[in-house]
């Protein structure tokens, strides 16, 4: 085999598939029985298998990223042209998009300052934990090394970072994790019952459920709590905002006890809820942004770590000590296909007004989603914000008990019959992922919402009748 690809030869391309790719959350067993679905193209909001399939993506690539579509030509021809120029170099030396993509970045994030760039939205994360462990030695003399992290959120895959994973799913059996990992209650008022909160409601329940990230701190001692790291809007945990209270109370919380504030954007960020960034909605300063997915929309591997000045210059103190810096490397941190791309991503997402047309459209998703829980029983809530939605799916509206999950995934497959891709998440209870997800292109036209709702409706009606 010579890895040219002809057209006429996707049988060739399926064989090697299935002879060769282990996928990523699959179980092989039943998924070899049928061939892989390959996905050939893309344009703008959707995308075509290898049967020649037409399939309209309501998830973006799957998994929150394609931000502004497929086929973006000036996005492939920055990207061809810089790795003509120069496709690699070590992030000891700078580079031209890095340095300007960096310029771009910050002009979005007033109050932020330094960018650090990575791979992927797992080793953004790794690498902020890292930097509060090392200000823990330098500054607190080696307190301060615990890291809270919430119930219900993800910050990717590796093993620190799953250490602060809140996603019971994604973490069995992969244990034992780093110490110092120390998880804080879930903000969900949906199962506010969970938290002891039921007699709460907006604002108050939302102080109360970010005062219990307070009582943990306490009960750990704050003398040894470095960092919270929160996802603005939880994703794969079940598409979940915050209640209003929450994140001023938090912010106040971290400012008390001297606790540095980690914001993961790895899916919220460069636009995906309507803001360039989901914790401007709540007017928070954070200490560390990550990000990663809607960087580059996927047309090339990229992720950040985004400091304040006061974090970079802990970093620059005594510079006599030789020792005294942050002492990571990212290898493909380097290369400069990714702030290329991200460059024109951002741009189009100006040019185009994408942001306005994320609000717009995020509205008219969610209310047509709102209006089919008149109709299906099955609907025990929507939630999110922006392009950024989830329909949870509950066999009782009382008791909120979760639908099986087998269900939940038929109405992705009737979804697929319709040719819509949507998404199935809640990683929080195994077995339990129950909430559909919705996160199309910030491109998306008031046609295409109505047709992956329409389609939902259906689907729906198909599996619970
Ligand atoms: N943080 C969040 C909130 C995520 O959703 C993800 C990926 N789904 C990650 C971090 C990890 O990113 P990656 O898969 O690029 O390592």
């Amino acid at each position: 085999m010579d890895g040219t690809f002809n057209e006429n030869d996707l049988s060739r391309v399926i064989a090697a598939d299935k002879a060769n790719v282990w996928h990523h959350l699959i179980q092989h067993k039943p998924f070899e029985e049928n061939d892989p679905r390959i996905i050939v193209e893309g344009k703008g909001m959707r995308v075509w298998d290898q049967n020649g399939k037409e399939w309209l993506d309501a998830v973006s690539g799957g998994v929150w990223t394609v931000n502004v579509g497929y086929g973006r030509e000036e996005i492939a021809k920055a990207v061809y042209d810089q790795l003509m120029k120069l496709c690699y170099f070590a992030q000891s030396a700078g580079s031209i998009p890095g340095a300007l993509f960096a310029e771009k970045l910050i002009e979005k994030m007033p109050g932020m300052s330094r960018v650090y760039y990575n791979n992927s939205g797992s080793e953004a994360n790794e690498k902020a934990f890292k930097m509060v462990r090392q200000i823990a030695h330098k500054k607190y003399g080696g307190k301060k090394t615990k890291i809270l992290y919430r119930d219900r959120d993800y910050h990717g895959s590796t093993l620190a970072a799953m250490s602060a994973g809140g996603q019971e799913e994604r973490n069995m059996q992969y244990g034992p994790f780093a110490p110092d990992f120390v998880k804080v209650p879930h903000c969900m008022e949906y199962r506010k019952h969970e938290l002891g909160l039921e007699h709460l409601s907006g604002k108050e329940f939302g102080i109360a459920a970010a005062n219990q990230i307070e009582e943990i701190i306490l009960r750990e001692g704050p003398d040894t709590v470095g960092a919270l790291c929160l996802e603005p809007v939880t994703a794969g945990g079940g598409v979940i905002e915050a209640p209003e209270g929450y994140w001023p109370r938090v912010q106040e919380i971290c400012k008390q006890y001297d606790i540095l504030l980690h914001i993961d954007e790895v899916v919220c960020g460069v636009g995906r809820t309507g803001t360039w960034f989901g914790y401007q909605h709540y007017g928070i300063e954070p200490d560390f942004v990550t990000m990663a997915k809607g960087v580059a929309s996927g047309y090339a591997a990229i992720a950040c770590l985004v400091t304040t000045e006061a974090v970079f210059d802990m970093f620059k103190d005594d510079a006599s000590d030789p020792l005294n810096y942050f002492r990571d490397i990212s290898t493909f941190g380097g290369c400069t296909a990714g702030p290329a791309a991200a460059l024109v991503n951002m741009q189009i997402i100006e040019d185009e007004d994408l942001l306005e047309n994320c609000v717009a459209m995020g509205e008219r998703m969610k209310s047509n989603l709102e209006a089919l829980m008149e109709k299906h029983q099955v609907i025990g809530d929507v939630r999110g914000k922006g392009l950024f939605l989830g329909a949870e799916l509950v066999a009782d509206r009382e008791t909120k008990e979760p639908v099986d999950e087998k269900l939940a995934q038929a109405v992705v497959a009737e979804c697929g019959n319709q040719n819509v891709i949507i998404g199935v998440t809640n990683r929080s209870i195994p077995g339990k992922n129950n909430t559909l997800c919705f996160s199309p292109a910030l491109i998306v036209t008031p046609e295409d919402v109505d047709k992956i709702t329409d389609a939902v409706d259906v689907a729906l009606t198909k599996v619970f009748g």
